[in-house]
């Protein structure tokens, strides 16, 4: 997959193009990551990028043809192998299944709004979808870009490696991932829950999708309320709520 971020700050990349499972995904040819700055498709002298909004109000906007021409720069011609994604608080939540969903592209644009936002052209005419990683106000799109690269790499078939799986954990199954422990198996006197030292996998498996029910009932009520229960886990939470 080809990942490339429209951002104002291609600095801000470097630090998460290179490091760890990201950078070893690069290396070995899993995934492609670029940057495109808007500031190099404007033709006046100072390289601004941004101006007032139309109908007053605070702050300034990133203007619609420097985003449109970085956006052309790597993507010449929109095809379906390819989505355009803007970042947006005002955008559809960021989710597992989302981030699922994006790993069937092949080449995927992530473009960063700063200052007040974008002018709305970009959103209705440039883009295929808007994402939004939360609800809250960040000052750029750089950090939801690098959450959802992250998040869609992770995904895509060698990048985890042997070692890590990405299907047994938290949202995959509708439910949150169950406490998990290293060695050693006592420190300062916390004790690992004696059933994890057992070997006995079956009793591994039900104390660990009990937990798991526990913890989203407690967490999430979200995704609880979503969540279709079998007869064994209504067994495993009668066993608890006793
Ligand atoms: N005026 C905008 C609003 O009220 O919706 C907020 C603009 S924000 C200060 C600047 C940029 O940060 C946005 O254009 C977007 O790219 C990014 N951003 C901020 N919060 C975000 C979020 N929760 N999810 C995705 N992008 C976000």
């Amino acid at each position: 997959m080809k990942i490339d971020i429209v951002t104002l700050f291609p600095e801000f990349a470097d630090a998460f193009f290179s490091h760890s499972i990201i950078s070893r995904a690069r290396q070995a040819g899993y995934l492609t990551l670029g940057t495109v700055n808007p500031r190099d498709f404007t033709d006046n002298k100072f390289r601004h990028v941004d101006d007032t909004p139309y109908g007053g109000g605070n702050g300034m906007l990133l203007q619609a043809e420097p985003i449109f021409k970085a956006v052309e720069s790597v993507l010449p011609q929109k095809t379906p192998d390819a989505r355009v994604i803007l970042l947006s608080p005002t955008g559809s939540p960021f989710t597992q299944k989302k981030a699922s969903e994006l790993t069937r592209y092949e080449h995927l644009v992530l473009v960063c709004g700063h200052y007040e936002g974008i002018d709305a052209r970009v959103e209705d005419h440039l883009v295929d979808e808007s994402i939004s990683i939360g609800d809250y106000v960040l000052t750029g799109g750089e950090l939801p870009a690098f959450i959802v690269a992250d998040a869609v790499a992770r995904l895509l078939p060698g990048v985890l490696g042997t070692h890590a799986s990405a299907f047994d954990e938290s949202f995959i199954e509708g439910t949150l991932e169950y406490p998990q422990y290293t060695k050693p198996a006592e420190f300062r006197g916390y004790k690992v829950p004696e059933i994890l030292l057992s070997g006995h996998h079956a009793n591994i498996a039900r104390w660990r999708r009990k937990q798991s029910l526990l913890r989203t009932r407690e967490r999430r009520p979200d995704l609880w309320r979503k969540l279709v229960l079998s007869d064994t886990d209504r067994k495993l939470l009668a066993e608890e709520d006793t």
